[in-house]
């Protein structure tokens, strides 16, 4: 079960940075190549940066060339929810917190083939928080 988390858009904007607003409740995208842990190969944990539920593991981490931090895994698959849309002109599926519906990036099938077919997710760094951590 996910406890959603609902919060006016008023305490959204104090919490988060301009570019984490903006991406993550907006509709920008973190300017690729740019993001924090694009490069990030320290064993831990990410979270969302908005209700800090943690979403992604170092594990399933992996550099696809792309701009973004990219994932073939989450930790909990009911996390994530996810949306086939239009944004920014583009046919895709976006991948959402399911906890606080912040905006985390995109999902695609084009990714390594371990247990999930190909599953690729290209995350903003700016919607993830890192802790480092030996069990990941
Ligand atoms: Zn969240």
């Amino acid at each position: 079960m996910i406890d959603y988390i609902s919060r006016p858009e008023e305490e959204w904007k104090k919490e988060l940075t301009k570019e984490q607003y903006e991406v993550m409740r907006g509709d920008t995208v973190e300017i690729p190549y740019t993001g924090e842990y694009l490069t990030t190969i320290k064993r831990g944990f990410y979270s969302c940066a908005g209700c800090g539920t943690e979403l992604f593991s170092s594990k399933t981490k992996f550099d696809h060339g792309s701009g973004w931090a990219c994932f073939s895994d989450t930790v909990q698959e009911d996390l994530l929810g996810t949306r086939f849309g239009t944004r920014l002109g583009t046919e895709q599926t976006e991948v959402f917190c399911n906890t606080c519906k912040s905006h985390m990036g995109h999902l695609f099938k084009d990714g390594p083939v371990t247990k999930n077919d190909g599953t690729r997710y290209s995350i903003n760094s700016c919607s993830l928080t890192f802790k480092k951590s030996e069990k990941r």
